[in-house]
């Protein structure tokens, strides 16, 4: 009798912990993983999310297919993985409007602190002050001089509140001290379009964007936000050496999960992310548009830094800067 409880015993505790090892993602993944881009595909995000997949496939042993849910500026995309189901198969690419957009909205939908299982750091990407190409101004002197005489003609275009582009684009307005009409897109994609196309007049992207329409000539193209110049745009002065001495802007992005994703999974998760970065074609495609990998910060502690860092910085800017969420 003893004997046959011990044996009962047993297969309960290995049945326990077989089902326990499932639940907690040893089989993960066994279908292919969701990277939710929150703007339009074709745009900068979704440049950096696409080559990102394809290189963290090998490790994840799974495809990741790149799903684009737009619109509010980003927070319709990060709200909708923030309420997925937490196992494994939504995850989330999103830049540093993450960090903004909860002061920019009295509702964002989601919490940066407590809504997600942060991944890691990704890229850290510079932003270009461009123009359609037949825009009069030559430079940045000339741009200043060219908005300041108009801006009531110059429509200035972005991807909504809350992304890279408003927020570059309003920080370019309040340095020169003019308020432009803004043309909102679901992402800097169609913007570009529109740009090529003549229907707006400037905006302020992203180099994962605008690298090769400015190497094509295909836009103007006046200074980059960062504090150095760009290797691979060189003739491009910083918006500091423009005489715009606290002008410096750099769009971190970051990979989340819905929070309560199992431990093993996100472990998962973070190998992938790391071998993807690791690779030497997601480095070149990077590099190739002044991207700058941030290899040792993807982790979950340094993108846990970076957001209790950025949240509370862009908080007080905004509200210095008499911002309202809306
Ligand atoms: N990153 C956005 C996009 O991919 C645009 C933005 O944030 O300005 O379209």
């Amino acid at each position: 009798m003893k004997h046959f409880t011990l044996k009962m015993g047993s297969a309960l505790f290995f049945g326990a912990l077989l089902s326990a090892g499932t639940a907690y993602g040893a089989d993960y993944p066994d279908h292919p993983v969701t990277m939710t881009v929150p703007f339009s595909a074709g745009g900068p995000t979704d440049n950096v999310a696409r080559s990102l997949a394809e290189a963290m496939r090998p490790t994840l042993g799974e495809t990741v297919i790149v799903e684009n849910k737009t619109g509010a500026g980003g927070t319709i995309g990060t709200s909708h993985v923030a309420r997925a189901k937490p196992d494994g198969y939504s995850v989330l690419l999103m830049h540093i409007g993450f960090s903004t957009a909860p002061s920019l909205y009295k509702n964002p939908g989601y919490d940066p602190k407590t809504s997600f299982e942060p991944i890691g750091l990704v890229v850290d990407v510079p932003m270009t002050i461009i123009a359609r190409a037949d825009f009069p101004a030559n430079n940045i002197k000339e741009l200043v001089e060219y908005v300041k005489a108009n801006k009531d003609k110059v429509a200035l275009a972005n991807a909504g509140i809350g992304a890279a582009s408003q927020l570059c684009g309003t920080m370019f307005t309040k340095a020169i001290g003019v308020d432009l009409l803004t043309v909102p897109y679901k992402g800097t994609g169609p913007a570009m379009n529109d740009l090529l196309g003549k229907q707006v007049d400037i905006m302020c992207d992203q180099t994962t964007n605008t690298t090769q329409h400015i190497k094509a000539g295909t836009v103007k193209a006046y200074a980059v936000t960062s504090k150095q110049r760009v290797a691979t745009l060189p003739d491009l002065p910083t918006m500091q050496e423009s005489g715009y001495k606290d002008f410096e802007v750099g769009i971190w992005h970051g990979m989340w999960a819905p929070k309560g994703t199992p431990k093993p999974v996100v472990e998962k998760l973070v190998k992938s992310l790391q071998a993807g970065m690791a690779n030497a074609d997601f480095q070149k495609r990077m590099g190739a548009l002044g991207a700058t990998v941030l290899t040792s910060d993807a982790n979950p502690e340094a993108l846990t830094k970076k957001v209790e860092q950025q949240v509370p910085q862009w908080a007080g800017l905004f509200k210095e800067a008499g911002l309202q969420p809306q």
